[in-house]
């Protein structure tokens, strides 16, 4: 049986930037992910800002040579009937960028692999708890293997179902849903690479044309003030789109008609109660869970993989007062991003009747974020 120091469950962004960081201060380090290799899945937006994390891992120039789409900035209908762009170029960081997601969550954990990590594709990893760490299964394609580690990560996403066996509990701050479809347009007319953003009076949408040419639209309202099962069905989010002005008239611009099913996800804001314990901690969504109104998931995910990674580090060398300090850095950051998006939703007044706005409606006025439906010369918010 193989004996690691750290285990990590999930090999998103997360997982991958912990696995980097521990493999290259040379800890064993097992990484798995059960996600089926090449998997589509959203969270695409890749913001100027998060080019450095890329940096500080080591994996920028491998990013750069990889089919991800540029983006040179955002374009919202937002808070005013008007469309307002916000280009990239006016902001000292440079272009965005439209991810191919699976070949960037695959770069990562080649990067970690080339760091010295076990990686495992396509595995799930459970475990129990043993005396000096856990007892470990991989289970690939109907077969079992044994393992153990020290500590374990779970940087699963955000079911946290590990931290949550270990009795931390996911605080949500709002019930936000996703529902996304790809669309095909046989024209193949469509260039645009920024992120559209167009507010609705029960939620609000966006839009990023994906490197693979397909555009992907996605709604986001809350769970109890939609019809989910409408909008699963063939035309039901279809129809949901003809609604909006933006989309639409880009749509019929460019003949886009529907190319999959629609798919349905969470997409509110939460955290965990305990973000470590008793030789494990949590990273990444499974930690903190961001509205995509911030795009700021992937970045925040890169960014504390290397935080968690070096709390765990200086654990297993017998210094466990630095996760206290990890966690504390967790709360900054979720307490900062709940002010950002109060400040974006705010800007939204046109529905004074609607629940969904009204739930997030405030007064203060600073406005200081790298989000999706940012406002030209606003900051950016700076996690690094
Ligand atoms: C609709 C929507 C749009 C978004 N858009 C953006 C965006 O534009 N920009 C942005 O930055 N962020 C965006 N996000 C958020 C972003 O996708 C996440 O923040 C990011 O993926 C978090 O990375 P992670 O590594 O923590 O988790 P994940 O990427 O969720 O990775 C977790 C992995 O763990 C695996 N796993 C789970 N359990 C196990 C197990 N037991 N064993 C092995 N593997 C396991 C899962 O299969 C998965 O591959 C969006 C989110 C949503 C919902």
């Amino acid at each position: 049986m193989k004996h690691y120091d750290v285990a990590i469950i999930g090999g998103g962004p997360a997982g991958s930037a912990t696995a980097i960081t521990l493999g290259r201060l040379g800890w064993r380090v097992l990484l798995a992910d059960s996600a089926p290799a090449g998997r589509f899945r959203v969270g695409e937006g890749f913001p100027p800002s998060a080019r450095s994390l890329l940096n500080d891992l080591g994996v920028l120039e491998g990013f750069l040579d990889a089919r991800h789409r540029t983006s040179y900035g955002n374009v919202s209908v937002w808070g005013s009937d008007e469309p307002h762009a916000d280009d990239f170029i006016f902001h000292t960081h440079g272009q965005g960028y439209q991810l191919d997601r699976a070949a960037f969550d695959q770069q990562l954990r080649t990067a970690a692999r080339q760091a010295g990590v076990s990686v495992h594709a396509s595995t799930r990893l459970s475990q129990t708890a043993a005396e000096d760490g856990f007892h470990l299964q991989l289970s690939r394609d109907g077969q079992e293997q044994p393992a153990h580690s020290r500590w374990l990560i779970d940087a699963g996403g955000r079911p946290a179902v590990f931290a949550r066996q270990q009795g931390a509990q996911r605080l949500t701050d709002d019930r936000l849903v996703a529902f996304y479809l790809l669309l095909h347009s046989p024209q193949g007319t469509d260039q645009d690479g920024r992120t559209l953003v167009e507010a609705v009076e029960h939620g609000w949408w966006y839009s990023v044309l994906l490197p693979s040419g397909e555009r992907l639209v996605t709604y986001l309202s809350d769970l109890d003030l939609l019809d989910r099962q409408q909008l699963l069905s063939s035309e039901g989010l279809w129809q949901q789109l003809a609604q909006t002005r933006l989309l639409w008239e880009l749509c019929q611009a460019h003949g886009y008609r529907p190319g999959t099913s629609v798919h349905g996800m969470d997409a509110g804001s939460g955290r965990l109660s305990l973000f470590h314990g008793e030789r494990w901690a949590a990273v990444g969504d499974a930690a903190l869970s961001f509205d995509p109104l911030s795009s700021q998931g992937i970045a925040t995910a890169l960014y504390c993989g290397q935080h968690c990674a070096q709390a765990v580090h200086a654990a297993l060398q017998g210094d466990p007062e630095v996760l206290p300090g990890y966690a504390d850095l967790l709360t900054r950051i979720y307490a900062a991003y709940l002010s950002n998006r109060q400040q974006f939703y705010g800007m939204e007044k046109r529905w004074s009747e609607s629940t969904f706005w009204k739930r997030r409606q405030v007064r203060k006025a600073l406005f200081n974020s790298a989000g999706r439906a940012k406002r030209a010369g606003s900051s950016d918010l700076g996690l690094t």
